[in-house]
């Protein structure tokens, strides 16, 4: 049986109206350890029926059996299968990995292939070619002569069965092709089948056969010499077969790529710094907008927290979020009001109205801008805002309209700067108070610094200080949970029954629950925080494209490399997962950078703003999450592309 057996091959180039035969109806047999040297002019096809031979390129009609079995040109899985476990390949321009080492370029098919010890076997490999003392020599401090011998032992990593040799002594001195025509011979001697292009006449001596060709026909097929091939005397256990190999499984494939798409990455730091900028500041940037969300979220929610969830807070006018116009009048608050509420309305514990206005507030030389609130005793407890030192007023002292204060620590840190501010006269419009009291702190919100204030006696404030005759609002405490919904009414038809309201009381004052003010908030925080976030992912988007510029480069750059790989047994979608993972590579570690940078940029914000800031574990991973996606999506169609070229077109592209 025939090792190879074609029939009627058929290739024809075309170039705008010109078509070139480069094959035309070759029929041809190849035995088993045959050394067959396939000669012509320039331009009659030789190279063409070597790579379609060496199934790097596929013929456009004929039949192609190899070992007796019949291959399917489109099959790239099976082709790709013969290429790793058959057939070796030895180009005129070497056609090495640059920058890397004779032996890692031997091991390169071993990728393909997969077996136990390659690494010793390249090395005896490096030996047989006389590179032994050479191993890590990087391709580009070889001579020609070295290089095609790395290249013969690469063609033996997978013990071929053919050695396909395209002009293998073109680019060599004299000296250095007799020992690569030796080493040919003798390889050809221990069993294996050689198929050689050239053009020099000396070297048909060599071969056992002969084939020249013209204008893309076999014009003549002669045999010099019988095949010497005797396998049990010439049995070289170095290039022995490699039966029963198994494909290196999934897991491997995925973390030899790791690593090759490590030392990509470094080979070209500057490059891919600069393609990962776009994920690393989008990755950043979502990182610290969740921060600050999550972290004004939480802010907001302590500080309602503090206020139970039984408070009701009533307001004059309507309800300014659900944008009601209307004619109705607006409802004026008296303290008087305040009281006969708690008398008539069953169900409410507690209630403190209150009223404020912006105070010019000076003790000696210092002065400060600040908000004055007038209240009663049980804002105190209903509000939960006690005074941390001294004391809180009474009762008495507001019906008295004492001059008593009791200040934030904002205003304790500005006027009084670390002295006791207690007993102290504070001036408010130029009216003296005495401070009784300095409130708890409550920390910096989303409603502004809640510590710039003073609160003073209500009547104290309306009469002397502000001048108003009605209440701003009423803060209700009630008893049980439950009766929120009726004293709310009750409070609403007190109202319509006092200033005459004829239409939907709701126009004219508005009652609402602590709770429902909370959720507001927050879903307005929400809202501002998913609207940063889209901000965030489409610069990561914009980072995605940066990296898929990038990775087309790259494959252009490397398309040789590719169709090497191709030659040595990879098959499309190794081609593909390889760029697939060098572009998830290059995103995952721009977003590790971005997470990084992320932290940093919150904490920053966090120390000089005083907001508080939270990195949730969620958002680091939704970055991470997000920078593979952007890779896999972006790299997609570079590696696609990549993985779409025939071998040789691959090979040759400039
Ligand atoms: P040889 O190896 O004998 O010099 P080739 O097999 O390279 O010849 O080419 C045979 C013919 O096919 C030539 O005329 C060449 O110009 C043409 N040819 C080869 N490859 C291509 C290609 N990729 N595109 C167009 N024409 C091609």
């Amino acid at each position: 049986m025939a090792l190879i057996k074609v029939s009627h091959l058929n290739k024809i180039y075309r170039m705008g109206d010109t078509a070139v035969k480069a094959l035309d109806d070759i029929s041809l047999e190849i035995e088993r350890g045959e050394f067959l040297a396939i000669m012509g002019p320039s331009g009659s096809g030789k190279s063409t029926l070597m790579h379609v031979l060496g199934l790097l390129d596929m013929p456009d009609s004929g039949t192609y059996a190899f070992e007796g079995k019949t291959l399917t040109f489109s099959a790239d899985k099976a082709l790709a299968g013969l290429r790793s476990r058959k057939l070796g390949f030895i180009f005129q321009q070497f056609h090495l990995m640059k920058r890397t080492s004779a032996l890692d370029n031997v091991l390169l098919p071993g990728i393909y292939l997969g077996s136990k010890d390659q690494k010793n076997h390249a090395q005896k490999l490096l030996g047989k070619v006389g590179l032994g003392d050479r191993l890590s020599h990087k391709s580009s401090e070889l001579s020609g002569g070295q290089q095609q011998r790395v290249a013969i032992a690469r063609s033996l990593l997978n013990s071929p069965a053919v050695i396909f040799a395209d002009e293998p002594s073109g680019n060599l001195d004299s000296k250095s092709e007799e020992e690569i025509m030796a080493l040919l011979c003798e390889l050809n001697a221990a069993g294996i089948t050689i198929i050689m292009v050239t053009h020099e006449e000396e070297l048909k001596k060599l071969a056992t056969r002969v084939i020249k060709m013209r204008d893309g026909k076999i014009l003549s097929d002669e045999r010099n010499k019988p095949i010497n091939y005797d396998p049990r005397v010439k049995e070289d256990p170095l290039l022995g077969q490699i039966e029963n190999l198994q494909r290196p499984n999934f897991l491997t494939m995925l973390f030899v790529f790791f690593g090759q798409a490590l030392k990509s990455l470094l080979a070209n730091k500057v490059r891919s710094f600069l393609s990962m900028l776009g994920i690393l500041i989008g990755v950043a940037s979502v990182i610290a907008m969740l921060a600050l969300g999550a972290g004004a979220k939480v802010s907001i929610e302590k500080q309602l927290a503090t206020l139970g969830t039984n408070l009701l807070s009533v307001r004059p006018g309507p309800d300014r979020h659900m944008g009601v116009s209307s004619e109705a009048v607006t409802a004026t608050f008296t303290v008087d009001d305040g009281e006969r509420l708690k008398r008539e309305v069953s169900g409410i514990a507690s209630l403190a109205p209150s009223v404020s206005g912006r105070v010019q507030a000076v003790y000696r030389e210092r002065n400060t801008n600040t908000r004055v609130l007038g209240t009663t005793p049980e804002y105190s407890s209903m509000r939960a805002a006690p005074a941390q030192l001294g004391r809180f007023f009474t009762d008495q002292e507001n019906i008295d309209r004492a001059r008593v204060a009791l200040i934030g620590k904002t205003i304790a840190t500005n006027l009084f700067a670390g002295k006791n501010p207690i007993g102290e006269t504070l001036r408010l419009n130029r009216i003296n108070f005495q401070i009784i009291g300095v409130l708890q702190e409550r920390g910096a919100g989303a409603f502004g610094d809640q510590d710039d204030i003073i609160i003073i006696p209500i009547h104290t404030a309306m009469y002397r200080l502000l001048g108003k005759t009605s209440v701003d609002s009423f803060d209700v405490e009630v008893k049980d949970r439950d009766n929120m919904e009726n004293v709310s009414s009750s409070i609403l038809r007190y109202f319509a029954v006092k200033n005459h309201i004829t239409g939907n009381p709701e126009d004219s004052l508005t009652v609402r629950n602590y709770a429902d003010i909370q959720s507001a908030v927050s879903q307005t925080s929400k809202i501002m925080s998913l609207l940063l976030a889209i901000i965030a992912l489409i610069s990561l988007v914009v980072g995605g494209i940066g990296i898929m510029n990038i990775m087309l480069v790259s494959v252009t750059e490397r398309t040789r490399e590719i169709g090497i790989r191709m030659a040595v047994g990879a098959r499309r979608a190794d081609i593909l997962l390889q760029f697939i993972i060098e572009a998830i590579f290059t995103s995952f570690i721009g977003g590790l950078m971005g997470i990084a940078l992320g932290v940093l940029a919150s904490s920053l914000i966090g120390i000089f703003s005083g907001w508080e800031i939270i990195v949730t574990t969620g958002s680091v991973l939704l970055a991470t999450l997000f920078s593979v996606v952007v890779g896999v999506i972006f790299g997609y169609w570079p590696a696609l592309k990549a993985s779409r070229l025939s071998a040789i077109e691959a090979i040759r592209f400039e």
